[in-house]
């Protein structure tokens, strides 16, 4: 296995604002070789040198990276804890995706939906008839299992980054898209956005859920808050971010209840459309 110096990226600019902060100290957060800043101009927390999209692909794959960050959390943790965190985490996956189906019912229409950074395909399994599932993917394997499951729905799989990924689909070609758990993971967040915004058609809505940076988990918690993932998590959102982030893209933010920013919640949840000129 590659170690992360030899992969960890180039220092990016503060990817909101474009201010280059790499002459400014790592903020509390970092774990070495890791950066994590907040950009004294737009408040925006971010990793400052995430892996290359080529280490994503394969050495830091979500697959090997979410087994490797489980087993060194396991490895801190008592019994009780533990047992309160596999409670949790069970509780929170049924939120979750009855959350993520029941924005779908509701925001968008029966039509083609992209799902971004798709994994193996769970999510676009399940998705009601009527919709004709497409994903992109980076993990060759991952992309190649999903691809199979959303075939006879007549729908693909790219496998690409996401930007990449984004820009094989024809301008307003899809109904809605997805980006459940991946903006927190995408170095260009801005150009996949604008990416999205030109493949949609008028009034196709997005929806996003990304950790909360803002929540009271992590004040509390602080560094060993569950929303910091090293290196796969490069962004750090609050409602306030991801709000500017959707506005500089050419997005309306089309919902984000006190129930879908709760601040005793992990996740932030907004739905976004490109607005109807
Ligand atoms: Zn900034």
């Amino acid at each position: 296995m590659t170690s992360p110096n030899q992969t960890q990226g180039t220092p990016r600019p503060c990817p909101l604002c474009g201010a280059d902060n790499r002459a400014r100290p790592p903020g509390p957060y970092s774990r070495p070789p890791w950066l994590v800043k907040t950009c004294p101009a737009c408040a925006f927390t971010y990793l400052e040198n995430p892996p290359a999209y080529a280490a994503l692909e394969e050495d830091f794959a979500w697959e090997k990276t979410s087994a490797a960050e489980e087993a060194r959390r396991r490895a801190d943790r008592p019994l009780a804890k533990r047992l309160s965190h596999a409670f949790r985490r069970f509780r929170q996956k049924i939120l979750k995706r009855d959350k993520l189906f029941s924005l779908l019912r509701r925001h968008i229409p029966p039509g083609r939906v992209l799902d971004i950074g798709c994994g193996g395909g769970g999510v676009l399994a399940r998705l009601p008839a009527g919709y004709e599932p497409h994903g992109v993917e980076i993990s060759r394997v991952l992309a190649a299992q999903a691809d199979a499951l959303v075939r006879p729905r007549g729908g693909h799989v790219v496998q690409a980054s996401a930007v990449d990924g984004v820009a094989a689909f024809a301008p307003d070609s899809l109904d809605g898209a997805l980006l459940s758990a991946f903006l927190e993971h995408e170095a260009q967040p801005t150009l996949l956005l604008r990416g999205l915004h030109r493949a949609l058609r008028a009034g196709a809505p997005v929806i996003i859920k990304v950790p909360n940076f803002a929540s009271l988990n992590r004040r509390v918690r602080g560094p060993n808050w569950c929303g910091f993932r090293f290196p796969d998590h490069v962004n750090y959102f609050t409602p306030q971010t991801l709000t500017r982030l959707a506005h500089d893209c050419g997005f309306r933010v089309a919902q984000c209840t006190l129930g879908d920013r709760w601040p005793f919640s992990d996740n932030l949840w907004m739905v976004l459309a490109k607005p109807v000129v």
